[in-house]
């Protein structure tokens, strides 16, 4: 018997869904199906599945899983967040035009910029913390808005209800990059948004044990065509890896409420150093997004990036060098705490000019908070700043 998750508390949600009993042998974790193929009886007859890039039971039972913990109708797994995004961008043909943000992911905006420019696909960067220069930006050949909110990594809030409203009287499509905030956090569909995207690599799975991606949808046409994409393309992930991620999600409400303890208490402490210049986090009421995120996010998470008073690369470098219970990496969300450097690391790809002009200095520094004790995070901070 599977649980009706369309009515029941979040954590419920998560732990159930697309989990159902497997009906061979009754195991409650679904089956990591490691297999390419599948034998037939007879040509094209087979029990719903003839090869793993086009189904496999392990991506399928995933797939719901990930449509339950959006509330959407479908959902889609790849390979990676930016398989994922590759597949979105695919829905648009040559000259038709995209309004992203300037402040998101760099690798993103290099996927937008150097892949899909080249083939005709045009971008337009606007600061989408005011909803009036998406609106500005719209022409004719528009037909996609691309949102990330919060943003990586300055933490700015786009208002996804503005942007629908502005979308909507001209049937462009609207997809936000879910992933700073998860499914705990925010659900962009029931804002009106048409896709939600997610790099699961992050919180979704959570343990920074595997690179994957998600799509979730409503409209049953838009999933056709996705899913078209995604065994066409074939930028889908391997029966082990949606094992991983299936795992993750059963603990995300748990993570997520830690995260966002701990995000609160570092982002104070953070704000008290006297060495420290600025603290984006969206849960200060003087954030100037803050009361966006109250109203479309459930809490504040545990993403923060911060400025020394001492501007200087050097210095930030320092700090990085110093951490311990910090790791400098790429990539955030899971349960240990990340450092990371954006102008040299994840945002490499965006030119210094870009960067600069939108607010993203070389001395930014990123944090992703993990779920350790509050205080040691505190303390190896304060540490490594002095
Ligand atoms: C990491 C990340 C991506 C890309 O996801 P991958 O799984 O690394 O391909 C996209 N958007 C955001 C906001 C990210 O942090």
């Amino acid at each position: 018997m599977g649980t009706d998750i369309k009515n029941v508390g979040i954590g419920t949600r998560f732990i159930h869904a697309g989990a159902e009993p497997d009906p061979s042998t009754g195991a409650i974790m679904t089956p990591i199906f490691q297999t390419s193929t599948f034998v037939q009886e007879a040509p094209d007859v087979h029990k719903g599945y003839d090869y793993s890039r086009a189904g496999n039971p392990t991506r399928t039972a995933l797939e719901k899983a990930y449509a339950g913990i959006e509330n959407a109708n479908y959902g889609l797994a790849f390979s990676s967040g930016l398989g994922a995004t590759d597949a979105i961008i695919k829905l648009l043909s040559a000259g038709d035009e995209v309004i992203a943000g300037t402040d998101m992911y760099g690798g993103s905006y290099r996927l937008f910029s150097k892949v899909f420019e080249r083939m005709g696909i045009k971008f337009q960067y606007v600061d989408q913390r005011n909803p009036y220069n998406i609106a500005k930006a719209i022409s004719p050949r528009t037909k996609l808005i691309w949102v990330e909110t919060p943003t990586n990594p300055l933490i700015n809030i786009v208002d996804i209800a503005a942007v629908v409203a502005i979308a909507k009287p001209h049937n462009i499509l609207v997809c936000v990059d879910n992933t700073f905030a998860s499914p705990y956090l925010q659900n962009p569909l029931e804002l009106g948004a048409d896709i939600v995207m997610h790099s699961s690599t992050k919180y979704l799975g959570g343990h920074s044990d595997v690179v994957q991606g998600a799509i979730m949808i409503n409209d049953e046409k838009l999933r056709d065509e996705l899913y078209f994409l995604q065994k066409s393309c074939g930028a889908v992930p391997g029966p082990m890896d949606c094992f991983l991620v299936l795992r993750g999600i059963k603990t995300l409400h748990v993570r997520m409420q830690r995260h966002c303890e701990n995000g609160r208490k570092v982002a104070e402490a953070l704000r008290k150093n006297p060495k420290v210049g600025k603290v984006h986090w969206c849960g200060f009421e003087d954030h100037p997004g803050h009361e966006v995120a109250k109203k479309q996010m459930r809490d504040f998470g545990g993403m923060i990036s911060i400025e020394l008073k001492d501007e200087s690369l050097e210095a930030a470098v320092e700090v990085m060098k110093k951490t311990k219970v910090f790791s400098l990496a790429e990539s955030l969300g899971g349960v240990e705490s990340l450092v990371n450097h954006p102008a040299t690391m994840t945002h490499a790809s965006i030119p210094r000019e870009e960067r600069i002009k939108n607010g993203l200095s070389d001395s930014l520094i990123r944090l992703s908070v993990g779920i350790e004790d509050a205080e040691d995070l505190i303390a190896d901070l304060n540490q490594a700043i002095g």
